[in-house]
């Protein structure tokens, strides 16, 4: 497959979308906005911005729809059980957060196998699995979509894990980090 433009990926709004944009800045190109929503123009430089949701960054560099993405590793790692997964070629230094294991605050916590038979929410369950997994460790993982901080009080699951960059969310949820599974940017 051959291109005139080189195409790149992006977060079209949310955490990533304007640090991805303000990267293309900063290296000089100018972002041309226009009348298409789904496609900006960089003027000087054969790129096109594709601004998508960030789940779908993966899919579409994979398919080759798009030569280049820009994605939080989260993104990325929960798709890497596809053989055709992209690859990482560069970190970028924005975006930083954790994806962490969270348990209610008066909650005891003697390490990984305090949680087995346990009931766990995250939006991350592959990730999730292989971290329990290397571990030995047998929990359920209940996939939920968003609003994972909410499990523990629907009764739902009794540990959350999720993204965390302040910890504002989980207090504000009567949750504490118990474990960091993974660092993300
Ligand atoms: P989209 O509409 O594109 O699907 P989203 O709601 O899935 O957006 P955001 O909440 O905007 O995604 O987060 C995008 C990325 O920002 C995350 O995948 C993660 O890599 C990074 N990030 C940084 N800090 C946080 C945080 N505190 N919580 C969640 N994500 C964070
Ligand atoms: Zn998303």
């Amino acid at each position: 497959m051959s291109r005139e433009r080189l195409r790149l990926a992006m977060q079209k709004s949310g955490r990533l979308a304007e640090q991805s944009l303000d990267l293309l800045r900063s290296a000089g190109l100018t972002v041309n906005k226009g009348a298409n929503e789904l496609l900006y123009r960089i003027d000087n430089a054969p790129i096109d911005v594709l601004r998508v949701r960030d789940d779908d960054i993966p899919t579409l560099v994979a398919d080759g729809v798009a030569d280049l993405g820009i994605v939080g590793l989260n993104v990325l790692e929960e798709r890497e059980a596809n053989a055709r997964a992209p690859r990482e070629v560069m970190r970028l230094g924005f975006g930083r957060c954790a994806l962490k294991l969270a348990a209610p605050e008066k909650a005891s916590y003697a390490g990984p196998h305090a949680l087995d038979g346990v009931r766990i929410a995250t939006s991350y369950p592959h990730i999730l699995a292989r971290f329990l997994d290397a571990r030995g460790v047998r929990a359920e993982i209940v996939h939920m979509h968003g609003a994972v901080e909410v499990a523990p009080r629907l009764g739902l699951a009794q540990v959350v894990c999720d993204l965390v960059s302040t910890g504002a969310t989980l207090e504000a949820n009567g949750l504490s980090a118990v474990e960091t599974v993974m660092h993300s940017e």
